[in-house]
């Protein structure tokens, strides 16, 4: 018994220290203050002092420290160290570490999380959305686009270049727009709800390509001849970096730019001979401007001593003699421009490369800087506004649509559906508004770009595929008025490019997440790859000890948490939402004890255990997505009416979170571990449900009854009711369904027979004829009645016009190959 007690407090002592994570030296004096009182209350006694002098004495001296512990663990973890490639190095080091980082320590500090301001467009961002914008979406018939012409309408085209689409991120002095990250995502936000071929003609060349390259690393020269022109579209610019060998690895790709000599407008000049075959790349067939990815060589050292370079960037223009372009590939039925370019033994001179010859062999890393900013804005983004636009419109049509007599959106298994969709747009607003703001505060959220980038997709394409259910026949027939069928077919577009999904979950976002925003592990491996010893040492001494701390911290942590079930952790509110903030601070701490239980048995192994790596990840991800919902309904002034969706997006998150760790431990590398960690992480289980059935009813209700939640559900979409905009029009019917059904009930009543909610123009001469009703409220059933026939109808064709479009495609056109400059 005196021994469980003395275990017990010595325990308890280090547990206090570790709990409120105490520097090494303030830990010691509150252990020794500890075991002063147990020496008190004879508890500890003369071994327990030796024990604690054996430990405390060389890990607080500095000199003793470092020799016999520092430098033995330092030589074996420099054996250990996992291998890192250039590229996956060049991945670490671009970017930065931001509200991810706090999430990854285990003890995230709300009131920075509420500290950071409100994305907010300025007045003339907020005059181009409801100008230039809206306008653009009137006059795109997307039927029209991906259809009959497979292109966007020369109007169209020109309006964008006037209106300076192509611009968002250019800068004013050369004459673009310079608009925030969360502005230029309002816009794509806008566009996708009307044509995905609009929205990606928009977001690339905003997006990682010429223009942002230039930006950032282009010569003075570069800058000023390329900025001004693709400011006014002048030039269309494309990046090629994908080719048939290199897709996903695109680091490996094949295509060479060999340093030589060769003939440029007449003179001899040291240039490059440039071989290669990429595919897949948009805007290719219209590009003006090439932005190419090859690997750079100098077998013959004109350009120095390294022979082999490695990726460089550089830009072709469209009349580059040998270049072939033109061709087009067919996405998914979403016909945006996108073809191959392919060239062999092309000379071009140095200054092709951007940033000039300096540049050389910086290709990658200017690409991945680029791309985390890319990919918190373009991809979810457009994946945001699909979302919003298809829950207003699945709303609308639920609640229009009936059947057995009842609108399909009050049936259950539908409502389960639009719980879903509603709290998913809900989710995906919060998490694009919150990252891009990110942005534009100067971060460069590698970590969560991939985090947005995959869930947004993929919640897109759930989003759809729930909506399509709803919508039966009037989703699968394709026509005019289908505005589902072509979001549906193009929705693995999304998860395809920028890094396939599949990629993103099971090795960006934990492998890059775990190097970078864990405390203590990036600051370990730079330490370990110093060639200074003298600095190596002092540097690891930091890491390691700091390290150690924060694991002992995190066990100690994770087990009150389980104990106490995190009910007295801290929340900065007190209402509803407390309940997450503390949750969030109890997984918080499980990922990182977790992240260096796995680090510590799997090394370098672990990121080739993908599944284990991205379950980690979706801890992470899924605490990113929940502390964006709970940011979004703080900025929007905690609006009572939007608690559904905050609870349904929450829950949803929170549960996937606990399945991801559950299955986690279930599939640990070491099955007793596994169980050990199950006990300390979740004794009792899994505290999270999917989100109840009742909860589900109350977000359907939103989503088929014009109110505030539903509207700001819906902020910024393009919701014109000018005819011939199908969205505007679902809105306006929906508004004369819930305004025509008391009129239809009093014409029931007068007639005293139960007549069905069709041919409501009828019902308006029965009550007309029984006299209970106004020619006003007719008029209104006959419009309901128009608008109604408008919504469940679905387009037919002449046969010929179908047979024509699939048979009688244009002559095959070769590729464009310019022979001269
Ligand atoms: C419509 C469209 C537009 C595009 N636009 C451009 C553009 O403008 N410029 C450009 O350069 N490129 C562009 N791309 C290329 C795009 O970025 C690549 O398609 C993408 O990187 C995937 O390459 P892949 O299709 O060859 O798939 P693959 O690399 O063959 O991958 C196949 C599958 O394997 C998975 N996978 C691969 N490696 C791993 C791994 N280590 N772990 C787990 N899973 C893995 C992938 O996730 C994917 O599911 C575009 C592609 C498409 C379809």
């Amino acid at each position: 018994m005196q021994l469980f007690i003395w275990f017990i407090y010595v325990l308890a002592s280090l547990a206090v220290a570790s709990y409120f994570r105490m520097k090494l030296f303030n830990g010691t004096v509150a252990v020794f203050c500890l075991f002063v009182v147990g020496s008190i209350l004879g508890i500890i006694g003369e071994f327990s002092w030796l024990l604690f002098l054996i430990a405390a004495i060389p890990l607080n001296i500095e000199s003793i420290r470092k020799q016999y512990l520092t430098t033995p663990i330092l030589n074996s973890f420099r054996k250990i160290m996992p291998e890192m490639s250039s590229t996956e190095k060049d991945a670490i080091d671009a970017g930065t570490v931001w509200w991810d980082g706090e999430l990854f320590s285990g003890n995230p500090n709300w009131q920075t999380l509420h500290n950071i301001p409100q994305a907010r467009l300025t007045a003339d961002e907020q005059a181009f959305l409801d100008g230039p914008v809206e306008e653009v979406c009137k006059m795109c018939d997307d039927w029209e686009v991906t259809h009959k012409k497979a292109d966007l309408s020369p109007e169209i085209w020109q309006f964008l270049r006037d209106h300076k689409f192509f611009a968002m991120i250019i800068k004013k002095e050369y004459g673009g727009l310079a608009f925030s990250a969360y502005a230029q995502s309002r816009v794509l936000q806008k566009l996708s709800s009307i044509s995905a071929v609009l929205s990606t003609t928009v977001g690339v060349p905003n997006s990682l390509g010429p223009g942002e390259l230039l930006q950032h690393y282009g010569t003075k020269a570069q800058q000023d001849h390329y900025l001004p022109r693709l400011a006014t579209g002048e030039e269309i610019p494309c990046f090629a970096l994908t080719g048939p060998e290199a897709g996903s690895d695109a680091g490996s790709l094949p295509d060479t730019g060999i340093v030589c000599k060769g003939q440029w407008q007449g003179e001899e000049v040291i240039g490059l001979s440039l071989t290669f075959n990429k595919r897949y790349i948009t805007l290719a067939p219209v590009a003006t401007v090439v932005g190419l990815a090859f690997k750079m060589f100098d077998p013959d050292g004109l350009l120095g001593d390294t022979k082999d370079l490695g990726i460089t960037c550089a830009l072709l223009p469209r009349d580059t003699a040998g270049m072939e372009i033109g061709n087009r590939h067919f996405p998914l039925n979403v016909p945006f421009h996108n073809g191959p370019i392919r060239g062999k033994d092309i000379f071009v001179p140095l200054d092709y490369i951007i940033g000039g010859a300096e540049m050389a062999g910086q290709g990658w890393r200017m690409l991945v800087e680029c791309l985390s900013v890319g990919r918190v804005i373009t991809l979810p983004s457009s994946s945001a506004g699909g979302a919003k636009s298809i829950a207003l419109a699945t709303g609308a049509y639920a609640r229009i649509r009936r059947q057995f007599k009842l609108p399909v959106g009050k049936m259950e298994g539908i409502e389960e559906k639009l719980g879903s969709i509603g709290g998913n747009a809900y989710l995906m607003e919060a998490v694009t508004s919150f990252s891009t703001k990110g942005v534009d505060i100067g971060e460069k959220p590698s970590v969560i770009g991939a985090i947005c980038k995959y869930h947004l997709t993929e919640k897109m394409r759930q989003t759809v595929a729930e909506s399509m259910d709803i919508h039966g026949g009037k989703g699968v027939m394709l026509g005019p008025n289908n505005y589902l069928g072509r979001a549906y077919q193009g929705a693995p577009i999304a998860i395809t490019v920028e890094g396939a999904n599949i990629l993103t979950r099971n090795m960006m976002i934990y492998g890059q997440g775990a190097m970078r925003c864990h405390p203590y592990v990036l600051d370990e491996l730079l330490a370990a790859n110093n060639q200074d010893d003298d600095e190596a040492l002092e540097q690891f001494d930091r890491a390691v000890f700091g390290h150690i701390g924060f694991a002992f911290s995190n066990f100690f942590r994770s087990i009150w948490f389980s104990l106490s079930g995190a009910h007295l952790a801290s929340a900065p509110f007190k209402d509803d939402t407390a309940r997450y903030y503390r949750t969030m601070q109890r997984y918080s701490t499980n990922l990182a004890f977790l992240s260096d239980v796995s680090m510590a048995m799997l090394g370098g192994e672990l990121k080739r255990r993908e599944r284990l790596s991205a379950r980690l990840g979706d801890v992470l991800s899924y605490l990113y997505l929940a502390s964006c919902v709970l940011k979004r309904f703080d900025d929007e002034g905690r609006q009572a009416t939007d608690l559904p969706l905050v609870h349904w997006a929450m829950q949803d998150s929170l549960y996937k979170l606990e399945v991801a760790l559950e299955e986690l431990l279930n599939n640990f590398p070491s099955k007793i571990l596994g169980k050990a960690l199950k006990l300390i992480i979740m004794p009792f289980g899994k505290s999270y449900k999917r989100p109840s059935d009742k909860l589900e009813h109350k977000i359907a209700g939103i989503l088929q009854t014009p109110c505030e939640a539903r509207d700001r559900l819906g902020k910024g979409q393009f919701l014109s009711r000018e005819p011939g905009c199908l969205l505007g029009d679902l809105e306006q019917t929906l508004e004369n369904v819930l305004a025509a059904e008391p009129i239809y009930n009093t014409v029931c009543k007068a007639a005293g027979q139960y007549l069905p909610f069709t041919e409501l123009n009828l019902v308006a001469e029965k009550g007309l004829e029984l006299g209970v009703i106004s020619e006003e409220q007719a008029e209104l059933l006959r419009e309901t009645e128009k608008g109604r026939l408008r919504t469940i109808n679905v387009d037919d064709f002449d046969p010929a016009e179908l047979i024509q479009s699939v048979e009688k495609p244009k002559p095959k056109r070769k590729p464009r190959t310019v022979k001269s400059a």
